[in-house]
């Protein structure tokens, strides 16, 4: 399998290369040259265990890592879970919830990141080089991203994240890794401060080669491609073709199973929740994608207005046409406003965006009718979800799958205002009184390429 770019730029990339890229060149996505139609292998995977199924997939979008060797890094990606099958699956009466928060950090990133730290550590191994992550994170990116290259030898992660500004929970998550290849950086400034000092010092093109920078944001192919299994997975695990209601920031989750949907998994719908930052709820609605303001909602990890992702998407709707696209996002980036004319016609997506009330309402009445307890961005794709099913819109279909995106313990002042029940889970207790270990620096753009020149020095 070889990789293009949305912008049309870059082609016949290999995966490994896709790999380190992240970011295409040209400023466009990474996605796969041609879309493999795996409907006739459907009946042959139907009671795969989750680690089996990705071991199947992972070989059609990967061909330049030995197969022996790819089938071990992803059985070793995931043995860090403690699900007996990596993923839950919970039944609500008619809906249910996948949980995909059974990974070290409790969030369904680990699905991916955990796979990509393998996947790097194998490449960069194979190729003698080196690799120095920088991230910035407002709160669950960073810490299952420090999680997935914690204590390797060929990669250094450095972390941004705004003072005062993530979750005491989350903090102590990054900052109580002991592995020296792990640096946390506690910025004096705003997640906006931290993404804009990452973003300028990925311009400049000559640091960045010097010092083998990489990111691990959600464009990197290697993610979206590590969700398309649970996709496929549950799926094949529903009597019948299942909605899928998936809770939205960056929209690499629901692309994820975009795609698992052209491969030819059985899916009837997808669902895209947000909370009250709903650029994406209005896109589905009236076919404009226009920028607002950005709103601090209890799910703070979909607590954006721009999704990276949506450029993926798009580039499908558009019939992979890259001109077009590459247009329509000209004319976002100058005017913070570009439409497609007239709603999606397609059939396959639809969004509702969900408020404050709304989420607390879905966490209260789970927990008082199943003692189920959901976290708040699970939560807001329960809503959509029961929503949607009482307009009687699922009818016709195979019931709903919700996507459950973190563990309750994660965000316990939420679960708390809406259920009076507080949330624990013995990873996070266990952090109780660790040392942390973090720098604190100016905002301010060489003193964070100081830092960095001076920790690889070290
Ligand atoms: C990152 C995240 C999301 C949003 O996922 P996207 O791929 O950005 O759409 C939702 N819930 C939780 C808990 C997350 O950490």
């Amino acid at each position: 399998m070889k990789y293009k770019s949305t912008r049309g730029q870059v082609s016949g990339l290999g995966f490994s290369d896709a790999l380190l890229m992240g970011l295409a060149s040209d400023n466009g996505l990474l996605v796969p040259e041609t879309i493999p139609d795996v409907r006739s292998r459907l009946a042959e995977w139907q009671n795969l265990s989750f680690v089996e199924l990705a071991q199947e997939i992972m070989p059609l979008f990967i061909d330049d890592i030995e197969p022996e060797t790819l089938k071990r890094l992803v059985a070793e990606s995931y043995a860090s879970f403690d699900h007996d099958d990596v993923v839950g699956m919970e039944q609500l009466d008619e809906l249910t919830i996948l949980e995909l928060f059974h990974g070290p950090t409790l969030a369904f990133k680990d699905v991916a990141l955990q796979l990509l730290g393998k996947l790097f550590e194998h490449v960069l191994g194979e190729r003698g080089q080196r690799l120095n992550i920088l991230g910035a994170t407002s709160g669950d990116t960073g810490s299952a991203a420090i999680d997935g290259v914690r204590g390797q030898r060929n990669v250094d992660i450095f972390i941004m994240y705004p003072k005062g500004r993530v979750s005491p929970l989350q903090e102590l998550q990054m900052t109580t890794v002991a592995d020296e290849n792990v640096h946390c950086i506690e910025l004096e400034g705003s997640f906006d401060d931290c993404q804009n000092i990452m973003k300028t010092v990925f311009a400049d093109a000559e640091y960045k080669a010097k010092y083998q920078l990489g990111a691990v944001n959600s464009v990197n192919w290697a993610r979206v491609l590590a969700q398309i299994v649970y996709y496929g997975y549950a799926s094949l695990r529903s009597e019948r073709s299942p909605t899928f209601c998936v809770p939205t920031g960056n929209f690499g989750n629901v692309f994820a199973a975009y795609l698992a949907q052209r491969m030819g998994f059985p899916i009837h719908h997808l669902l895209v929740a947000t909370n009250d930052n709903d650029i994406l709820a209005r896109f589905f609605a009236t076919g404009s994608y226009s920028r607002g303001d950005v709103h601090q909602t209890l799910s703070p990890a979909m607590d954006i207005q721009v999704a990276s992702n949506f450029e993926r998407f798009l580039f499908y709707y558009f019939d992979q046409d890259s001109q077009r696209l590459t247009q329509f996002m000209q004319d976002f980036a100058a005017n913070g406003e570009a439409s497609i004319g007239a709603p999606p016609a397609e059939a396959l997506m639809s969004s509702v965006a969900v408020s404050r009330e709304q989420t607390l309402q879905a966490m209260r009445d789970v927990h008082q009718q199943y003692g189920y307890v959901l976290d708040p961005h699970t939560a807001v794709g329960y809503y959509a979800a029961k929503n949607r099913e009482q307009n009687n819109e699922a009818s016709s279909a195979g019931g709903t799958v919700v996507v459950g995106t973190a563990h309750p313990a994660k965000f316990p002042e939420a679960v708390v205002e809406a259920t009076g029940v507080l949330p624990t889970h013995p990873t996070l207790q266990a952090l109780d009184g660790l040392p942390m270990r973090r720098q604190s620096l100016p905002c301010d753009i060489d003193a964070v390429k100081a830092y960095l020149v001076e920790s690889l020095a070290g």
